[in-house]
């Protein structure tokens, strides 16, 4: 081996060496600022699904409202009250499932006797 060679190898070495990683400040600058970007972010993200929430139970209930009136309009009566009335339009044919209320997860949507759809304890209306 040369000895052009050689040193040309032991600059290539050296230069790795003197490579230096993040400084222990540099680390912890960078994870202090993620950690107030995120900190912004996920309140924000929480009011946004909570409005979309909030949005669908709306829709639900003027979807179910407008069944209900096709309803009382084609046979002449509102349909019972309570879940019973949402379960009617669902096996009449005037929706074509019992939609799930998006802050439970669940169908807990209700009517009442006047063909009104109610969410569970009137957490939503519109
Ligand atoms: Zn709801």
């Amino acid at each position: 081996m040369s000895i052009r060679l050689k040193s040309q190898k032991r600059e290539v070495t050296n230069k790795i060496r003197n490579e230096k990683g993040f400084t222990l400040i540099e680390l912890m600058v960078t994870v202090l600022i993620i950690g107030i970007l995120v900190a912004v972010a996920i309140p924000g993200y929480s009011f946004t699904r909570e409005q979309a929430r909030d949005r669908v139970c709306r829709a639900n209930l003027r979807i179910m409202d407008g069944a209900a009136a096709q309803y009382q309009a084609e046979l002449g009566a509102w349909p019972a009250a309570g879940n019973a009335g949402v379960v009617a339009l669902v096996t009449a044919g005037f929706i074509k499932m019992e939609p799930n209320e998006p802050h439970q997860g669940e169908t807990l949507y209700t009517m009442d006797a006047n063909g009104k759809a109610l969410s569970s304890n009137g957490h939503v209306t519109y």
